[in-house]
This record gives C-alpha cells, sequence and structure tokens, in this order.
C-alpha cells in the first residue's frame, strides 16, 4: 500500500468539515516550510522569488503557492483547482427540539446528498465555533468524537410498504435523536424564558444556551474547554464517526465518507509539495486553490464563483522586481499589472471526482467511456460545456501524464442522463484561463460512505506533480489562438 493512501486516509479523518480541511491542508502546507499571508495585508515587499506562501478565506477556502526561482512577471500560473466542502447536514440556528422523551436536533441539508445512506449511521458533530476570550471574539476548530446523533429508520414491521422503496419527508422524518430528556430538565438548567431580562441583560438575539440542548453544548464547551457561556455562536456539522479504511480482498479500495472532493485537496496539497524540489529552476507560479461551497453552487464570497482567486492572481501579477533598492530577488508592487499576459498563459486543472463504473449498473454508464478504479484519473468531457475539457487541454495532460508515467481515462455521460458539474466552468468564464476537468474515478459519489481505489490516490498525485514541474514548458509548445 503506498504512503499516499495511507496519507489520505489519515488527511479525511482529520477533516470533518470544511474548516477542518483547510486546518489540515494548513498544517502539511507549513510542515513544508509554506508562509501565511492575510487578504487583509498589504503583500508590498513579502512575496520572493523561490518561495512558498498560502492565504485563506473564511477558514474555509484556501489558495497555496510557490514563485519559481526564475519567475518573471507575465509568466503563466499552473492551477489545480478543487473544492473542501461535501453534502452534510447543518445544525439549524435554532436546534433543540424535544418529542416524546427524546432530545432531538433540527438539521438542514446542505447539497446533494444521499440522504438515505445517512440513516443508521453513528454520528457526530464538528464545526467552527466563536468564543469570547475576554471581548476577543475567537474562531476555535470543534471535533465531538463520540458519536452522539442518529437518524433511526422505521422498522420494517411497522410500515405497509415493507420498504420497496424507502422515501422520507427530509423535514419530519430525518431528525437525529440525540439523548433522552427528564420533563422538567429544560427549566432546571434555566435557560427557558428569557422574557424578563433586565436592562443590562439585553440581548439582541436568544443566546446559544437557549437556542441548542443544553447538554450538546456542554460537550462542545468542554472539548473547547471553555465555558458555555463563552459560546457566542457556531457553525456545527454532522458527521459519520466511523473512520475511513483500506478495504478490498487485496486492499484495492479506500471505504470512505467525503472522498468528493478530499482526495482533491489532499492529492494537490502533495503535488504541490513534492514539486518544490524543483522550484529553484521553475519559471512560473505553482498554485492550488481549495474552495468551499461547491456543492451548492459556488456562489458565496469564498466560493469558486467569488473574487477569491482572482483577487489572489491579481496580487500576484502586480508584483514584479525591484529595481531600485539593489535587491535582486526580491518582488514588490508596480502600478501595471500582468494580469491578462498572465491569464492567456495560465492553465487550471479543475479536479473533482469522476464516476467508476459501477458492475451491478453498467446500463447508467456511456458503454465505451467506462471508468474503473485504480486505472488513473479520468478525464472528464462534455459538448454541453458541464465540463470545459477541450483537445488543446487534453493534449496537455497527456503529455504531464507521460513524463510522470501516470495512466488516464476517458469520460462521458450517456446522452440520456443527467450529468454533474464542477467548478471548471465558471473559473475558466471568469478567467478566461484554459481549463481541464479531470478526478479521480470512484462509486457511490455524495453517500455518507464512497468507495475509490486505494492505488489511484498515488497517481493524482504523481500527475499534479508533474504539472507543476513541467507546465510552463509544456505550454509554451501547444499552440492555440
Ligand atoms: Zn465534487
Amino acid at each position: 500500500m503506498s504512503n499516499y493512501a495511507e496519507g489520505f486516509i489519515d488527511f479525511v479523518n482529520a477533516s470533518p468539515t470544511p474548516y477542518h480541511v483547510v486546518d489540515t491542508v494548513k498544517k502539511q502546507l507549513q510542515q513544508a516550510g509554506f508562509e501565511e499571508l492575510s487578504e487583509r495585508n498589504n503583500w508590498d515587499g513579502r512575496i520572493e522569488r523561490g518561495s512558498k506562501y498560502y492565504v485563506t478565506r473564511n477558514g474555509s477556502s484556501i489558495i497555496a503557492f510557490t514563485i519559481g526561482g526564475s519567475y518573471r512577471p507575465g509568466n503563466g500560473v499552473s492551477i489545480v483547482g478543487g473544492h473542501t466542502d461535501s453534502p452534510v447536514l447543518r445544525i439549524k440556528p435554532i436546534s433543540d427540539q424535544r418529542k416524546e422523551g427524546y432530545i432531538q436536533v433540527g438539521v438542514e441539508t446542505y447539497g446533494g446528498g444521499i440522504w438515505h445512506t445517512w440513516f443508521d449511521r453513528d454520528l457526530s458533530v464538528a464545526g467552527r465555533v466563536f468564543v469570547n476570550e475576554n471581548g476577543k471574539y475567537v474562531s476555535k476548530l470543534v471535533k465531538i468524537y463520540k458519536p452522539i446523533l442518529r437518524i433511526p429508520t422505521l422498522a420494517i414491521h411497522l410500515t405497509k410498504e415493507r420498504y420497496t422503496k424507502f422515501e422520507f419527508n427530509k423535514e419530519t422524518q430525518f431528525k437525529p435523536i440525540a439523548g433522552q430528556y427528564q420533563e422538567q430538565s429544560k427549566d432546571a438548567a434555566g435557560c427557558c424564558g428569557g422574557e424578563q431580562l433586565s436592562e443590562d441583560e439585553y440581548q439582541s438575539l436568544k443566546s446559544v444556551v437557549q437556542r441548542h440542548s443544553k447538554e450538546l453544548l456542554d460537550l462542545i464547551a468542554a472539548d473547547l474547554s471553555v465555558d458555555v457561556a463563552q459560546i457566542e455562536d457556531f457553525e456545527l456539522i454532522l458527521y459519520d464517526t466511523q473512520r475511513s479504511t483500506i478495504g478490498g480482498l487485496n486492499d484495492e479500495f479506500i471505504f470512505s465518507p467525503r472522498l468528493d472532493n478530499q482526495v482533491t485537496c489532499y492529492c494537490a496539497t502533495q503535488g504541490l509539495i513534492n514539486s518544490v524540489q524543483s522550484l529553484g529552476s521553475q519559471e512560473g507560479i505553482q498554485m492550488i486553490s481549495l474552495f468551499d461551497h461547491e456543492e451548492i453552487g459556488s456562489l458565496s464570497a469564498q466560493g469558486a464563483d467569488s473574487s477569491f482567486l482572482p483577487n489572489i492572481l491579481e496580487r500576484l501579477t502586480r508584483l514584479t522586481r525591484l529595481t531600485n533598492d539593489g535587491n535582486e530577488y526580491g518582488l514588490n508592487n508596480i502600478s501595471s499589472s500582468y494580469f491578462l499576459e498572465t491569464m492567456a498563459k495560465s492553465f487550471i486543472l479543475s479536479s473533482d471526482m469522476a464516476h467508476g463504473v459501477h458492475p451491478n449498473y453498467t446500463e447508467n454508464y456511456e458503454s465505451l467511456n467506462k471508468p474503473q478504479l485504480n486505472k488513473g484519473p479520468v478525464i472528464k468531457v462534455n459538448a454541453n460545456q458541464r465540463y470545459v475539457t477541450n483537445s488543446p487541454g487534453i493534449v496537455l495532460l497527456k503529455k504531464v501524464a507521460d513524463l510522470a508515467k501516470v495512466p488516464l481515462q476517458l469520460f462521458v455521460v450517456r446522452n440520456d442522463s443527467p450529468c454533474g458539474s464542477t467548478i471548471g466552468p465558471m473559473v475558466s468564464a471568469k478567467l478566461g484561463v484554459r481549463t481541464l476537468d479531470l478526478g479521480n474515478p470512484q462509486l457511490s459519489m455524495h453517500s455518507i460512505r464512497e468507495t475509490c481505489g486505494s492505488h489511484d490516490v498515488e497517481k493524482l498525485v504523481l500527475l499534479f506533480e508533474s504539472f507543476f514541474e513541467h507546465f510552463y514548458d509544456l505550454e509554451q509548445r501547444i499552440d492555440v489562438n
């Protein structure tokens, strides 16, 4: 088993939410010597050739880049794009519900999950909590390890249909149970009412204690080693406590949550870090761009349809060599921008998971374009531009893959089938940058528990590494006007 498959399993187990994905990527980048930048600061004089940086937005999207030792303003950027989010259930702003002796937690569906797979799983919560530390509001990551929630199915004996088909109401029948309560426990906790507050107890919004179950808040506070009273607000996401694992007779599978799209997040980060070994001689900028909110259309301040990537690229294309301070290697802000030249010379690999062929449903796949697990990354083609792959892109990726000895596969959907999409079309349209859609093959996309090939993880890492190392040279040999 390659170290990369094991490395991915550790990555996904550490990352139940987009906030954790960004935190895990950050830690790997920091270990490799990447330096953090903030969008709140001016980057004047901060960026150097041969150096490595990252910047985050909202704690749930991250862009990391390396500046080639021989980089010149106007040179291209090789970008691997992906997303940090997966379909999940999120705790509602007022979530405490009690019925028939059960403590229940109101949840909201996020994205297009295969929701029936969330029934009868041992669920817990993780996310981001804002804590009041002496008047400063600090964001902290929380991850409760023990299973505390469950969405129970109804016993087969109690339903007329006997589950010949499984349908349920996502509002009323999809509500997790979290425990049991004694009738008076809510009052005893002193958390009901609130109408009789005095002047100095005024609250514009009911406190978290009044909106969520006290027992849940106690757990979160204990995990963060703070008092419940310090919790200002949070974004909490449910996750399956069953850990990602290698599976199959010959260890050929990974059984895991969130393969879509943490495989990309992990492989892009590893590929960029590996490519640092040739950074001294690189002439371009190498970049990974991992966005939140792909599963709901990418339109947010930190999604792929936001200003995040254009803003970072604009900052970088205003950098040029200093001529007046004798610092040959420094880069500094200049008034003119090389943005347009750089965009025309850049390329984005939009990486998102692909559909591997399913042996029990082969009729749902196009007869000749059926990727198999462990046979390499899949180039996704769609004439209607749900994927933006075109022939110059395929030529480039073939050369990149040949150099790394990585096999590639092709995918197209049937004409009578719907098609997914990715960040590819919107990012390429926004920037005018050539783009290709690809991704590793998997089964059960958007299930709470998905399956991919364990050997494909290393292949995608090597493909990205080769892209970062060879793009500058290859790009100049592919002639498209
Ligand atoms: Zn995806």
